[in-house]
């Protein structure tokens, strides 16, 4: 998940890294106020999870809060490269010297972490690595030694970068450690006329699988996704929503992977992966049942359960104590197997629910909702 820049700036703030004061808002009069709280001059910046702002028009320098309100009604409301500007920090200008490039990020083929640091910083970063890559540093960083002072120095040293930049990149990397971060970027790190360094812009991407001990920033992700996909996280399912029509529902990452593909080869498309793991409980499928039933493209919804440890009447109940609950409004095509398949099966023939049928096999399960789908 990438951070908005106000949230590095804060990150970055807490690991002792100078940055401009600032604050952020949707409003343009409280844009104004804000502006004179930060002495009259401002710079006003879109806050979108995408680089390039200053280029696109998000940055601008006012000279006094009545031009910082004016600024924000305009950046208000941009929309840059598909991302809609909704809010703006507003930040203490800062007098550049020299605008410099630092950054960590994981570089996963080499097993290690790479710096990339270059005193050649700015919004035209990109066009110097393309066209002068001697003029960006690249050293790998072994993650279980880190970045001390030394190896800060020796940074600081390919890239040519003042020796006042050691401190900060130390810091930085703490910031890459204790917050499970992938990547973390400062352009531009500045020297300011007084001779201070300051990160006047931050990119933070933090590592998704550490996000149960990172809970601060909120579940973005689901946040923004698809609704369907925000509704089935809140219950704790694993459902990835696609765009057929045969809902699908598994226990067992791998057996629901090569459900869609048996689907697929059926002629008919999934609507969806739903791993319900291995505890399978009516809470569990009854849930999992109404995310895949509220799919308005689900034709017909295919269950295939492969009794291991979690036996197969265990996940009738499940699916017994589901039909109690979710109202069934579309065909439902059930495979049992494995541990306790015989009574799980009996179980579900015990319920004689109209819509509910069953097949033995996963061949033959997938072609009968493939069918109902597509006749449907
Ligand atoms: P980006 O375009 O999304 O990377 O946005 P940045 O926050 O990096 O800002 C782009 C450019 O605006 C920087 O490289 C600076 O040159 C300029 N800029 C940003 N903040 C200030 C500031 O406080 N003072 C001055 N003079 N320029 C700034
Ligand atoms: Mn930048």
């Amino acid at each position: 998940m990438d951070l908005y820049e106000h949230q590095a700036r804060e990150l970055f703030e807490e690991h002792g890294i100078v940055v401009p004061r600032a604050e952020v808002t949707d409003s343009p009069g409280r844009a104004r106020e804000i502006a004179r709280a930060l002495g009259g001059r401002a710079v006003v910046k879109a806050q979108v999870k995408t680089g390039g702002r200053g280029k696109a028009g998000g940055v601008r320098l006012a000279a006094d809060p009545a031009a910082a309100e004016e600024a924000a009604r305009r950046i208000l409301g941009m929309d840059i490269k598909g991302h809609p500007v909704d809010t703006v920090m507003l930040a203490e200008p800062v007098d550049i010297e020299r605008e410099f490039y630092v950054s960590y990020v994981l570089d996963r083929s080499a097993g290690r972490f790479l710096a990339i640091a270059s005193a050649a910083g700015g919004t035209e970063i990109e066009q110097v690595a393309a066209e002068r890559p001697e003029a960006v540093a690249r050293i790998p960083v072994d993650p279980a030694v880190g970045v001390h002072t030394a190896m800060a120095v020796r940074i600081a040293d390919a890239a040519g970068l003042p020796p006042q930049t050691v401190d900060v990149l130390v810091r930085l990397w703490k910031v890459l450690v204790r917050e499970d971060a992938l990547l973390v970027e400062v352009n531009p790190l500045v020297r300011t006329a007084q001779g201070r360094i300051v990160a006047l812009d931050g990119k933070v991407t933090l590592d998704d699988n550490a996000r149960f001990r990172r809970s601060r920033w909120g579940d973005e992700r689901a946040a923004s996704a698809d609704p369907l996909e925000a509704r089935a996280a809140a219950k704790g399912l694993n459902y990835v929503r696609l765009d057929g029509e045969v809902g699908v529902i598994g226990n067992g990452a791998g057996l629901v992977m090569s459900t869609l593909d048996v689907v697929a080869g059926c002629g008919a498309r999934p609507a969806n992966f739903l791993d319900i793991g291995g505890g399978a409980s009516a809470r569990v499928m009854a849930d999992g049942l109404s995310v895949v039933l509220s799919d308005p493209a689900v034709k017909s919804v295919l269950v295939n359960v492969f009794g291991g440890i979690t036996a197969c009447d265990a996940v009738a109940d499940g699916i017994v104590g589901a039909l109690d609950e979710v109202r069934l409004t579309k065909p439902l095509v059930v495979r049992l197997d494995g541990n306790n398949a015989a009574r799980g099966r009996a179980l579900l023939d015990a319920r004689a629910h109209p819509l509910v049928e069953q097949v033995t096999t996963m061949d033959g399960a997938a072609r009968r909702a493939a069918r109902l789908a597509t006749a449907a």
